[in-house]
């Protein structure tokens, strides 16, 4: 039994992680609430297909990092790299286009085979949104609107950056892959092999890359916003307005381009210098070829998904579990009244522990480890005089109080 490990790029959650992970999802969860998102749950693996249509066999999600399986009947099934491609295969298998404009949030475990370091892992987390059904930049406001509130709601707010750049539509795409193709062969020697794959089978690509050598060439490469048409200018311009209109800052960056296939128009990153490499913590952008390209009904949509792993070591000082009340029996005879209050206080909503076994000293050390705001000692003498004594824990005052009174006194103090 040699293999007793997590797997590389796998990690255990244990309470305090797992209470932080917890705290960026239901953030996430209420603040999309408050702009009309649902939750959507798909399943964690989908048909092979699904992945390679709506992401592209060229992209390095499909040719490099997906956890791709045939199951016992034969089917190819990969767990969920991302969580786009599910929830438009929900919205075409669903029949859900009665139903448009859609928005949905989702959240959950996500799988790529990449080199862990800090902030990426094998297995890690997102939240992310889809709103499905509406053509106008009014979405991409709304949306990159509520992925600000949510960071702001996070504390994050000084710490990250909003970068912004336009795709344009699939006109202006085609224009700039032109322009780009000529100048990247100009300086082929220069670029990776990964690279030079890219320029013949998908060149935008390239300007996404992480290797330095084609980030020196990258630099010097021709604008997408200078092969904008008219109508994609006019949408940049609107989205741009509607920022500025409801106070959310951003930096163009006219390098900024999503690795995916079917993205255009919006693209935005909100990045961070906080956490080394891994400095993007909420990505998205317009997708509207997507569901058409999958097979279901021509929709427009725009998403985001945010790495919940790289959010958490970002608010880790700030999550704190509730302080129990440590009830502490001193011997025998007070367990069997300590076992009743303590499990009167949680009836009532009160966090209580009761330490399992030890003795006055033990048990009042456990009480610190757990940050007990108050203690309930509950002595043999106390107990034959109907009292407890009840020690505030920050501040050391403690008082006697009545055994009838204790649960209700308790809820008052909460
Ligand atoms: P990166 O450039 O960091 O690889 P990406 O473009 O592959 O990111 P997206 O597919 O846009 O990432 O996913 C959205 C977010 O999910 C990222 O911004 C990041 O916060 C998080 N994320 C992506 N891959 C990982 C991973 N392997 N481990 C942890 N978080 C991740
Ligand atoms: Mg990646």
């Amino acid at each position: 039994m040699a293999k007793l490990q997590p797997v590389r790029g796998t990690k255990d959650l244990l309470p305090a992680e797992a209470r932080r992970h917890r705290h960026v999802e239901d953030t996430a969860r209420r603040i999309t609430e408050l702009y009309g998102f649902g939750e959507v749950v798909t399943p964690i693996f989908e048909f092979t297909e699904v992945f390679k249509r709506t992401l592209g066999d060229t992209s390095d999600i499909v040719t490099k990092e997906m956890y791709t399986f045939a199951d016992r009947g034969g089917e190819s099934l990969t767990l969920r790299p991302e969580g786009t491609a599910g929830v438009a295969r929900a919205f075409i298998s669903g029949g859900l286009q009665q139903q448009l404009p859609l928005k949905l949030f989702y959240r959950g475990p996500m799988f790529r085979y990449e080199r862990p370091q800090k902030g990426r892992q094998r297995q890690f987390h997102q939240v992310g949104v889809e709103l499905l059904g509406v053509e106008s930049p009014q979405a991409d406001i709304e949306t990159i609107a509520m992925g600000a509130r949510f960071l702001d709601a996070l504390g994050l707010k000084d710490r990250v950056t909003l970068e912004l750049n336009s795709l344009g539509d699939a006109e202006s795409r085609a224009a700039y892959r032109d322009t780009l193709v000529d100048f990247l062969n100009a300086h082929r020697d220069a670029l990776s092999e990964d690279s030079r794959e890219r320029l013949e089978r998908n060149p935008l690509r390239v300007l996404d890359s992480k290797d330095e050598g084609d980030k020196r060439v990258v630099a010097d490469a021709p604008l997408l916003s200078d092969s904008l048409n008219e109508a994609s200018r006019a949408f940049f311009d609107q989205l741009t307005r509607g920022l500025d209109a409801v106070g959310v800052s951003y930096r163009l960056n006219p390098r900024l381009v999503r690795g995916l296939d079917y993205y255009c128009h919006t693209a935005f990153e909100f990045t961070t210098t906080d956490l080394g490499a891994q400095g993007t913590v909420l990505a998205g952008g317009r997708y509207d070829g997507l569901i058409g390209q999958m097979g279901g009904p021509a929709t427009p949509g725009i998403g985001w998904a945010a790495g919940v792993e790289r959010l958490s070591l970002m608010v880790e000082e700030l999550v704190e579990p509730p302080r129990p009340v440590a009830v502490i029996p001193v011997g025998e005879a007070a367990q069997a009244t300590a076992l009743t209050l303590t499990q009167q206080l949680r009836d009532r909503g009160v966090a209580a522990d009761l330490g399992f076994s030890g003795n006055l000293k033990k048990r009042m050390k456990r009480a610190n480890g757990l940050h007990a705001r108050l203690a309930l000692m509950l002595g043999e003498d106390e107990l034959a005089k109907g009292v407890a004594t009840l020690r505030d824990l920050d501040s050391g005052e403690q008082e006697e109080i009545v055994l009838d009174r204790i649960v209700a006194h308790l809820c008052e103090k909460d």
